[in-house]
């Protein structure tokens, strides 16, 4: 059966650029350079400056983005082998992959069901325990992970702050104690990853990611790690790797970065009529507190009550409305993850098993979340 409104079809994302987007890859081919070149350097400064950093590294995806922060920092002498870094134990499993990946210790936090951040005991309790070296914030669902907590946390105890970004690019957080001032995701923290898989708010037609940061040290180790660790033709300074992005994505990605800020304009539109619409006994809607943030609305996802999550998720589908979960599995609950040591996470474990997101990626609009909400309001409750 098809639905009427499928959860993401990135067909139909394209399709009002699609004539753009060939004209972009017919240019890569015709160019006849594929690494390298005016594309990607092109996307790197204009990233940057939507981040508001001074450096972004244009990298294979998002998971070798946080690898290679970490790996630089590692490099540089800010980190090793065996150190914490503190995590929200509600997050895709990418971020513990990138840290365990280099040999560091994800410690996971449990986060506060409301905002969906750290835990504020939690995360003071496991910062004062030692061993925290840095912390991981992430931007999960679009909404920036962002409090004078975090900040004092790490300025008191020394601790780095990386981004997993991969949510949330062009979402902005105000800061504390700067009253008025908006600090775009990505240039929040010491360093930050984001991922342009196709299915993220801004996706590529593939794989891609990028690292921004206004560190000239940590961009230039980036860089290096991320070329084999070179940092010139043949002379290699670093073990690396090779996590470059190509051109064609860089180009692909080009286009698509000029319509993000209305794409971000039409989430905000269509979140905004989920929540005023959506009211049932069963379900909570998100909040995003605007005073202090402005999310892009990656996920809109409610939560679900009384153990009715798959029940509400069939009605839906059988009403003509595509849904999906993030995540079912919390990381901790994975095989890979079955020996890492960690407290009770019982709001992970809750929120985990009542998520539902709904549909919002193009061609979703106020008109069908109305429409939608009104189905979601009809829901049997017994
Ligand atoms: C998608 C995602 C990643 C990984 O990005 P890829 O480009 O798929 O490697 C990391 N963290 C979070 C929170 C993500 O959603």
């Amino acid at each position: 059966m098809k639905l009427k409104y499928p959860f993401l079809d990135l067909a139909k994302v394209h399709k009002p650029m699609a004539q753009e987007l060939k004209q972009a890859a017919a240019s890569v081919i015709d160019s006849g350079r594929f690494l390298f070149g005016e594309q990607t350097r092109l996307l790197e400064s204009e990233l940057a400056s939507l981040c508001g950093t001074k450096h972004c590294i244009a990298v294979s995806n998002g998971l070798d983005a946080l690898r290679l922060i970490i790996r630089a920092y590692k490099e540089l002498g800010f980190l090793r082998d065996g150190d914490g870094v503190v995590v929200p134990a509600n997050t895709y499993v990418a971020s513990l992959l990138s840290i365990s990946d280099n040999s560091l210790k994800p410690i996971l936090c449990d986060v506060d069901s409301q905002t969906m951040c750290f835990a504020p005991e939690e995360l003071e309790r496991i910062v004062r325990r030692g061993c925290v070296k840095a912390i991981m914030v992430v931007h999960l669902y679009g909404m920036p992970m962002w409090n004078e907590q975090i900040l004092n946390l790490a300025h008191e105890h020394n601790l780095l702050v990386i981004e997993d970004n991969a949510q949330a690019i062009g979402a902005q957080a105000s800061v504390a104690g700067v009253q008025g001032t908006c600090i775009t995701t990505g240039g929040l923290g010491h360093a930050a990853g984001v991922s342009f898989y196709p299915t993220k708010n801004l996706g590529a037609l593939g794989d891609a990611g990028a690292v921004t940061t206004n560190s000239d040290e940590l961009a230039t180790a980036v860089r290096a790690l991320a070329n084999y660790g070179s940092d010139r033709r043949y002379h290699n300074i670093y073990c690396g790797l090779n996590c470059r992005m190509d051109e064609m994505q860089a180009a692909l990605l080009r286009v698509k970065l000029k319509y993000l800020s209305e794409e971000t304009g039409r989430r905000c539109l269509v979140a905004d009529a989920y929540s005023r619409h959506i009211c049932h006994p069963l379900v909570k809607t998100p909040s995003a507190d605007e005073k202090r943030c402005a999310p892009v609305w990656h996920q809109y996802v409610i939560r679900v009550d009384g153990g009715k999550r798959d029940a509400l998720r069939n009605y839906l589908a059988e009403n003509g409305v595509g849904t999906d979960i993030h995540y079912a599995t919390p990381p901790h609950m994975q095989p890979c993850y079955q020996d890492l040591e960690h407290a009770p996470l019982p709001v992970t474990e809750q929120l985990a098993s009542e998520v539902v997101s709904l549909p919002i990626a193009y061609p979703m609009d106020g008109a069908s979340a109305y429409e939608i909400a009104q189905i979601i309001n009809g829901f049997p409750c017994e």
